[in-house]
């Protein structure tokens, strides 16, 4: 198979992450016989420093015409402590989002066993969760006005959502639902937001043209509590935007680290694979970054974009044995788990690249 891939590492630990994905590209290519050529482009605040724009025109170009995007991290400290500055690296992933039509965040809860000690939560109520979320990526208050009062005192950002995107990202995760559990928790605050109503409306109505899927809808409040109180209840799980933003983070933990969560971002043109994290300024440049969740992109990337199954299998089932293993990065390292061997970023991307190439499955 020939594919052109677009490799936009970012910033902080986007590109210490993002070359071990790429590596893992470049690997699979070998191993399968495909051919899969690269080429890198600027976003974030790397964009800002090099050309004024978080997303310059060519990294847009590039994206257009490429099969498939692996994306890093955006974000610089700078930004974070002067809310004033007015060009922002977000702003380049927020633009992209939107240009190529990406209105679709899957984030899989994948959870390996061997990490199951690594989670702050119980290991008896994590075993087992299998969740999918659907989160929406082009509406919401990200992309509502944003108006702030002549004195400054006042500020409100517009939570907004039209019944279209509600309505395709509605299918895809009921799609979805109808090759796993069966099961679809729409999740909302319909008892104090209008434009929750309209979302809780819509999603009743799609519901019924899956009538194999059993719906509930659930408050966001009550949403967070119970995924961590009893988070096998989830099948696939649809949100809006800021709430599958917040959820999804809180849900990192399930996995045991924010450096274990992959998503992958479709709509109507090609699809963008990324870390749920940010660019991490308080590791950044110090060996410590986990690139499992830039790596697990990868598999994403694989099977949704390209269809290749047997690959992202193989991806999966090195990661697996380099845990069973006893192989952890800092973030999932856990005292009670030893003994295992603490590795760097450059020490576990090269673990995984060796398994890979011998090709051995572990499930
Ligand atoms: P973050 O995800 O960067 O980091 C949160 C915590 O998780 C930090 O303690 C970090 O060290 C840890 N962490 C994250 N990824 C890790 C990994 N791969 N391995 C080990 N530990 C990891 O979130 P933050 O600190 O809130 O934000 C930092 C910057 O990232 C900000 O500028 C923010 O705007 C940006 N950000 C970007 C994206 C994106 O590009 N998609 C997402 C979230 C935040």
């Amino acid at each position: 198979m020939k594919k052109n891939i677009l490799v936009i590492p970012g910033d902080g630990i986007g590109p210490e992450v993002t070359t071990w994905g790429k590596a893992v590209l470049e690997q699979i290519a070998t191993s399968f016989d495909h051919e899969f050529s690269f080429d890198e482009a600027l976003m974030g605040h790397a964009a800002i420093e090099a050309t004024g724009n978080p997303l310059p025109d060519e990294t847009l170009e590039k994206a257009k015409k490429s099969d498939a995007i692996l994306f890093g991290a955006v974000g610089h400290a700078k930004y974070d402590n002067d809310p004033s500055l007015k060009v922002r690296p977000e702003q380049g992933l927020l633009k992209i989002r939107k240009e190529l039509g990406l209105y679709a965040n899957l984030r899989p809860i994948m959870l390996f066993d061997e990490l199951l000690n690594a989670s702050s939560i119980k290991a008896s109520i994590l075993k087992g969760t299998d969740i999918l979320f659907f989160r929406e990526l082009t509406g919401d208050v990200y992309f509502g006005d944003k108006v702030r009062s002549e004195d400054r005192n006042t500020a409100s950002d517009l939570m907004i959502y039209h019944k279209y995107e509600i309505e395709r990202i509605a299918h895809k995760a009921y799609e979805a639902a109808m090759q796993r559990g069966r099961k679809l928790c729409s999740v909302d605050k319909a008892n104090v937001l209008e434009s929750s109503r309209l979302w809780r409306e819509t999603v009743q109505e799609i519901g019924k043209q899956y009538p194999e899927v059993e719906t509930t809808h659930m408050f966001i409040d009550n949403a967070a509590m119970q995924l961590i109180k009893d988070p096998k209840q989830f099948d696939v799980v649809l949100t809006a935007n800021l709430f599958g933003d917040i959820l999804t983070d809180e849900a990192s933990q399930i996995a045991g680290s924010m450096g274990m969560l992959a998503s992958a971002s479709v709509g109507d043109g090609t699809g963008f694979f990324e870390p749920i994290h940010g660019s991490a300024h308080d590791i950044t440049g110090k060996d410590l970054a986990n690139p499992l969740a830039s790596i697990l992109s990868v598999a994403l990337m694989l099977e949704i974009s390209f269809g290749l199954k047997e690959e992202a299998q193989l991806i999966i089932s090195s990661i697996d044995r380099v845990l069973k293993e006893g192989f952890r990065t800092n973030d999932i390292a856990d005292d009670s788990t030893s003994p295992y061997h603490v590795l760097g970023t450059e020490e576990m991307g090269k673990l995984v690249l060796k398994y890979i190439t011998q090709k051995t499955y572990t499930n």
